[in-house]
């Protein structure tokens, strides 16, 4: 295969790299919005187009190949993304001044979404590439170095986790001692505000022989925490080494055996998947740490039904139960609409007791925005912005309230912080609690990586900060008291 270093040459001089000179490195930048899958997507575009000769930089202006890895979740996602493309156009007009060419690429949801659209409204787009076709970039490359605008938004027969070029020891050591790995994509739940059963399609689960040496990879190459992802994470139902499908308990355990690999981490799960050997891991697995998201939306029946939640508040209630009686010192975190289609205000008062009774330690809520396509957006009984404006404040403060509280409880207390990165002053790093805090700690730059216990002296809003604590590093957090 053609490399594609010589395909987004400018014409006229193909082959030959205006600023680095004859087969010199060419720089792609990829840009990523929405979601951990988006991140995890954008390091394998990268990953697959380090051996066609591109490395990555972090300025558009200096790059080659430009991709957009985009998000369809957010309000007017497509908008913003055009209005993105609008800018990318002035630098490739620019770069073209000064001889050079730059391709721009469209990848992700709103890619899926909008296909040749894209192409039709920005003319500036050289390819637009679904989250499916990932592996197949080289050749869209080749194709678009011959003066094609290329879409390719179909899903292949093809596993592209096969073809996916796997990272170079340097970009997973650049990337941090935490990962993800994708297991799972897509979603059969069709809720009835989202996107992403038409963007990603019908539930699919790597094998997992391939997830394991995806992360023994990255565990060779220092990686410590893994948090497997997927849209809907906990549906996972990849063929086992048995040959039979194995849950996401199941992989977590075998996941928790690869050496090097300290902590466990899952996003995103929905409450009508926590089957029995998925709690059971919260139990059994030390690494598995003690802290879920598990998105509720709502805490109202009838609004749960009318978003096909699949789910009642009781029964949300009771995966809480249950998972606190297994892992006692497990914390929650969740997603929430307000202002959905037919939503009152007891549905509402619902939902902000919802909050209180769970005692969440995190959380993100959003305003119902209608997506085109989705049967939310055809529904009567819209909600006026203002009263979805007046809720969301209402939630968010009660959000916060029970967050500032969690963190109140950690204050004195000890618990395990993996090392990721030096922090904003000398002498400081930053870490993870096993409840994602970020923990900011004086401490030797040779200890990122370590996981060592730390006691919690001080809060603000969005940090906690500690001091090493005396004794051994210990192997599993010590929270067990935080939920008492
Ligand atoms: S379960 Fe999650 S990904 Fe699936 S349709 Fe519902 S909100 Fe979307």
């Amino acid at each position: 295969m053609r490399r594609i270093n010589e395909l987004v040459a400018p014409h006229g001089l193909r082959g030959t790299s205006h600023r680095t000179g004859m087969n010199g490195p060419r720089k792609v930048h990829i840009k990523s919005f929405g979601c951990q899958m988006n991140v995890y997507d954008s390091h394998r575009m990268a990953d697959t187009l380090a051996p066609e000769g591109f490395a990555e930089t972090a300025t558009p202006e200096d790059a080659d190949l430009v991709i957009l890895n985009t998000c369809h979740i957010r309000e007017k996602a497509a908008e913003k993304v055009y209005s993105e493309l609008g800018r990318m156009r002035v630098l490739k007009q620019a770069a073209a001044r000064d001889g050079r060419r730059v391709v721009i690429a469209v990848a992700g949801c709103v890619a899926q979404a909008e296909g040749e659209e894209i192409i039709r409204r920005a003319p500036a787009v050289d390819l637009v590439v679904g989250p499916q076709s990932y592996h197949r970039l080289p050749a869209l490359l080749a194709r678009v170095g011959r003066g094609e605008g290329v879409v390719d938004t179909e899903f292949p027969v093809e596993d592209k986790f096969d073809l996916l070029a796997p990272p170079s020891r340097a970009a997973t050591r650049a990337r941090g001692v935490s990962a993800f790995v994708t297991v799972q994509e897509g979603c059969d739940k069709f809720c009835t505000f989202c996107v992403v059963p038409y963007t990603r399609g019908a539930e699919v689960s790597r094998p997992v022989a391939q997830v394991v040496a995806e992360v023994a990879r990255l565990a060779d190459a220092g990686v410590r925490e893994i948090t497997l992802i997927g849209q809907n994470v906990n549906a996972y139902h990849g063929d086992g080494p048995d040959g039979r499908p194995w849950t996401l308990g199941r992989l977590l355990e075998r996941v928790a055996q690869v050496p090097g690999i300290a902590r466990l981490r899952y996003t995103t799960s929905h409450p009508g998947d926590m089957e029995a050997s998925l709690i059971a891991a919260h139990r059994d697995l030390p690494g598995l740490m003690p802290y879920l998201h598990l998105p509720v939306q709502s805490g109202s029946d009838r609004v749960l039904a009318a978003m096909n939640r699949r789910h009642t508040r009781a029964d949300y209630l009771d995966t809480i139960a249950r998972m606190r009686a297994t892992r006692p010192d497990i914390a929650f975190s969740s997603d929430f609409i307000v202002g959905f289609p037919g939503e009152r205000d007891d549905d509402f008062a619902l939902t902000l007791s919802l909050v209180d009774e769970v005692g969440f330690a995190g959380a993100f809520s959003f305003k119902y925005s209608p997506r085109p396509g989705t049967p939310g957006a055809e529904m009567a009984e819209q909600v006026p912005e203002e009263l979805k404006s007046d809720r969301l404040y209402r939630l968010q403060a009660a959000i916060d309230r029970n967050q500032a509280s969690f963190n109140a409880r950690c204050l004195g207390r000890s618990f395990d912080v993996l090392f990721e990165k030096p922090g904003r002053y000398p002498g400081q790093l930053v870490g993870r609690s096993p409840y994602l805090q970020p923990v900011q700690v004086m401490a030797a730059p040779s200890m990122v990586g370590e996981i060592a216990a730390v006691t919690i002296t001080e809060i603000s809003a969005n940090s906690l900060f500690g001091t090493l604590a005396d004794g051994p590093v210990r192997a599993r957090p010590t929270l067990a008291a935080v939920e008492a």
